[in-house]
């Protein structure tokens, strides 16, 4: 396939797609994002997914997980609002969520995919990332939806996705996204050294910002709350996942400054990655 057509977003562009609040604006139609990850060995990633949403400027998010990591999630962002979920329990249709992040540190026990298929069962827009990617390999009938439907796989996740070898995808990392974006019928955000987000009958992008300071355990999770944010702010899946690569980067050339950073440190400088681009 040629990369004639492949495009990339600049500054003036994603300025132009972000949602902004007005006069009219209140905390619902601003986007309530539902979270669905993290569990008793991946605490974390329940509060990055949280710290992406909230700082990427989510009107509300509301949580849903077991007790540790509803816990840890309590302890650092007391604004999310939290759901604890029983052991084999799915959720409900509550809260006026928008759009739901599923998947980082969630696991793949029957708890995990009780849970994953009570969110893809649901008919609203859903980002896919980690574990949830896992649980989906096995069980294509997952990703089998008419909803809006990103996922979010770095290279191996794309790998246990399509039966591709994982070398193979990064030889040709831009035919392997459009590839599974056709055959799977989603959105694809294949993360790496650059991040590429390909749609059927549109033109790829690829995504300029970041930096190889990203390759840290967490900022995956940071992206999918971004991805989140925008979803339930209304942009397509095509818009949010290039517009969450973009601020995903751009926020961790901010923090790292040539520096190591962390993945809280990306999210933290969210806020002034929007302010520059108003
Ligand atoms: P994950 O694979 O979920 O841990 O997410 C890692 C994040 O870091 C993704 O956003 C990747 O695109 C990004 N990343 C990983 N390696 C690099 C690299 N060498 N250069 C730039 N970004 C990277
Ligand atoms: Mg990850």
């Amino acid at each position: 396939l040629p990369d004639a057509d492949v495009v990339a977003l600049t500054d003036p562009d994603v300025a132009g797609l972000l949602p902004r609040p007005g006069r009219e604006s209140d905390k619902y139609r601003r986007g309530v994002v539902g979270i669905v990850a993290g569990g008793d060995r991946f605490t974390g990633a329940a509060v990055m997914t949280v710290a992406g949403a909230i700082r990427s400027g989510a009107g509300m998010v509301r949580y849903a997980g077991q007790d540790q990591p509803a816990a840890a999630v309590r302890d650092h962002w007391p604004e999310a609002v939290i759901s604890t979920l029983a052991p084999g329990e799915g959720i409900d249709r509550v809260g006026r969520v928008q759009a739901w992040v599923l998947g980082p540190g969630l696991g793949t026990d029957d708890d995990a995919l009780a849970v994953a298929e009570s969110v893809l069962a649901d008919d609203l827009p859903v980002a896919i990332d980690a574990d949830a990617l896992t649980l989906a390999a096995a069980r294509p009938y997952l990703l089998d939806r008419d909803a809006p439907t990103v996922i979010t796989p770095h290279a191996g996740e794309l790998s246990r996705l399509t039966g591709v070898p994982r070398q193979d995808i990064e030889a040709a990392r831009l035919h392997h996204a459009r590839e599974a974006a056709r055959t799977l019928g989603v959105t694809v955000l294949l993360k790496g050294s650059t991040t590429i987000v390909a749609e059927p009958g549109r033109p790829p992008r690829i995504n300029l910002t970041g930096t190889p300071w990203l390759a840290s355990a967490g900022t995956g999770d940071v992206l999918s709350g971004i991805l989140g944010t925008l979803l339930a702010a209304g942009l397509n899946c095509y818009d949010a996942a290039s517009c969450a690569a973009y601020l995903h980067g751009a926020a961790a050339r901010v923090a790292a400054g040539g520096a190591p950073l962390a993945a809280t440190d990306v999210a933290d400088a969210l806020p002034q990655v929007t302010r520059s681009l108003t």
